[in-house]
């Protein structure tokens, strides 16, 4: 492996990432134990509810988000959780849910492979003993059953996620059976690497058209990790590429301004109205960062930062209460609609709330910030230190027997300069690797109050010294602005790891108040305009920066709102009549420049990630 995760709790969140994260724990992530059955009952907590993922999940997004935070509620919380799991094991292994008679009722092992994914991560944290001990019986357990059942359904289709607990308890423990169970899980799981060999995948799915397991949204942003992670055993090429390769098929006949794709639920195409489900999109980030840690690939880091930035954030309400189910590139409205384009997905997909569509979100969306700040830095394969993802932190290491502390202070993504501070009581040499992503041309970094150095975009820079007392790394990266063709020809704007949307003014509507557990904060909500949407740009495609001026603001108390855009971007353009609502969402852009007679009207875009609804892929205006 190129890099490996720091132990969870050796990062700690600062400036706009600490208060997100406050933001995730004060909302539905910090409280969804306490009213919402399906984890507040789990039958993984001896209760009467839902026994299959949705505990595991939340747990999986829960238990970073206490260490990271260092909440002492919250780790309780978690301790008390895991506790009752760990405390309902059987002596045969299994855990609280899975059948006592599993040759007449086969359970799909899932969630089981969820579920200790979930329980090494506290493992990490907290260093049990006792916890480690129940997820090495566990998965002994799943090792037998597997010759008489086979992986089927969920578990085949997810197989390389029981790869990350089996890879972490063979580094505990060093038992050898541990790697025979990682070969069979291989060998029983879904060949994602023959399937995008096919032409099946490139098809989008038709309208209310069929659901498969292989085109399914969340299992291929899952699969996106299963090569660097087989490449683990079998040390093949084909195995350890696979992940940009299955991302480059991703982006060209599904691919999202965002760095996602489309899946509502299943691959759906490249136009902006199509969805994308937030399970998706926390299972991308996931398998980014243990791709980049396998591969060390800049590319996949600076998709991870893309979609960190963007798709997360903006598929959540500010205050991280309410979340879609399905987020639109194009999002005009988000209501109840009967009259939808998605595939398989309900009416109720895209609107903000406790549980639209279906609750696996509600269950596996707390992932998504917690783990992307435990994969902001990483160790080297030769005792280093490497910054992977960007975003204000503080890790916290031992190298060659010396504590380093290393602090990031910066608002990127929302400017372009950090200043990274290394800090050791004793000298030390290590090498400090700084990603360099490939839009940063023109990169630069200052070490210790020296003159720039330039730094070749697309790369890891590494900085090699006797490190002594506090050093201070100052790092540039210019963001320019680019007007990049997209779906049917419209125009995307992106600058650095951001992509810019319109700024709408939006109208909250309260619904489904009688429904159960709707009671607010959690409540259920459609979102409608207030201000026009259906404006075509006057972007000069060669050199945008002539068209659009970027202005900081402040970043806000929520980072990702409207109003808290730590950025904006001025532009100009002509609203366009008959560019209307079809099917009740913005209707498809014709691939012709547009003509209008309208004035010419000063615009705001901001990031994305602060939209609640926005337009991002843009008719280009004819001059
Ligand atoms: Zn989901």
């Amino acid at each position: 492996m190129a890099f490996c995760p720091l132990p969870l709790g050796s990062i700690r969140p600062l400036g706009w990432l600490q208060r997100q994260l406050r933001i995730q724990a004060d909302g539905l992530t910090g409280h969804l134990d306490e009213f919402w059955p399906d984890v507040a009952d789990s039958q993984w907590f001896g209760g009467k509810a839902e026994g299959w993922e949705r505990a595991p999940y939340w747990l999986d997004g829960v238990i970073p988000l206490a260490f990271l935070l260092d909440d002492d509620a919250l780790k309780e919380k978690v301790r008390r959780r895991v506790t009752q799991i760990v405390a309902a094991q059987r002596p045969d292994g299994w855990y609280g849910p899975y059948p006592a008679d599993d040759r007449a009722r086969t359970y799909d092992m899932w969630s089981i492979l969820l579920a200790n994914k979930a329980l090494v991560q506290y493992h990490d944290a907290v260093g049990d003993a006792g916890v480690l001990a129940a997820v090495t019986r566990n998965l002994r357990a799943v090792l037998d059953v597997l010759d008489r059942t086979p992986l089927f359904r969920w578990g085949a289709f997810r197989w390389f996620e029981g790869l990350v607990p089996v890879y972490y308890a063979y580094q505990c423990t060093g038992e050898p059976w541990l790697l025979e169970l990682a070969r069979k899980l291989h060998e029983q799981g879904f060949d994602y690497q023959a399937f995008y060999a096919c032409d099946d995948v490139t098809s989008p799915t038709p309208r209310r058209g069929r659901w498969t397991w292989e085109k399914h949204v969340v299992n291929t942003g899952m699969a996106i990790k299963s090569g660097p992670l087989a490449w683990r055993l079998t040390r093949r090429d084909a195995d350890r590429e696979f992940a940009a390769r299955m991302l480059a098929i991703l982006d060209r006949y599904h691919g999202q301004a965002t760095g996602m794709f489309s899946g509502d639920e299943c691959l759906a195409g490249r136009s902006p109205t199509q969805g994308t489900e937030l399970c998706a999109v926390v299972e991308a980030m996931y398998s980014l960062e243990l791709a980049a840690a396998i591969t060390g690939s800049v590319a996949l880091a600076d998709r991870l930062e893309r979609i960190a930035f963007n798709a997360l954030p903006a598929t959540f309400a500010p205050d991280m209460w309410s979340h879609q189910y399905d987020q639109q590139v194009n999002q005009a409205q988000c209501t109840v609609n009967p009259d939808h384009m998605w595939t398989t997905n309900g009416p109720d997909a895209n609107i903000f709330g406790l549980e639209p569509n279906f609750g696996c979100c509600t269950a596996n969306m707390h992932q998504g910030w917690p783990k992307f700040a435990a994969h902001l830095w990483m160790r080297t394969a030769d005792e280093g230190l490497a910054v992977v993802a960007y975003a204000p932190s503080e890790a916290r290491l031992t190298v060659k027997g010396q504590p380093v502390r290393a602090t990031l202070e910066t608002d990127y993504p929302f400017r372009e300069t950090m200043r990274i501070t290394v800090s050791v009581p004793q000298p030390v040499r290590f090498p400090l690797l700084v990603r360099v992503p490939a839009w940063a041309d023109g990169a630069t970094v200052q070490v210790d109050g020296g003159g720039p150095q330039s730094l070749q975009p697309g790369t890891f820079h590494r900085l090699e010294r006797e490190w002594a007392g506090d050093v201070v790394v100052a790092l540039r990266l210019p963001m320019r602005v680019s007007a990049r063709r997209r779906y049917n020809q419209a125009l995307a704007i992106e600058r650095g790891p951001l992509v810019y949307s319109l700024k709408v003014g939006e109208e909250w509507k309260r619904i489904n108040a009688d429904k159960p557990h709707r009671e607010l904060p959690h409540g259920d909500f459609e979102v409608r305009p207030t201000t026009a949407w259906n404006y075509a740009l006057l972007a000069d495609e060669s050199d945008p920066s002539r068209s659009i001026r970027f202005e900081d603001r402040p970043v806000g108390a929520q980072p990702f709102s409207p109003a808290g855009a730590g950025v904006v971007g001025l532009v100009q353009g002509r609203r366009l009549p008959n560019w209307k609502l079809e099917h009740g969402w913005a209707g498809e852009i014709a691939p012709e420049p547009a003509a209008s007679s309208e004035p010419l009207e000063d615009l705001t875009l901001i990031p994305y990630g602060c939209t609640n609804l926005r337009v991002t892929e843009f008719p280009r205006l004819k001059t």
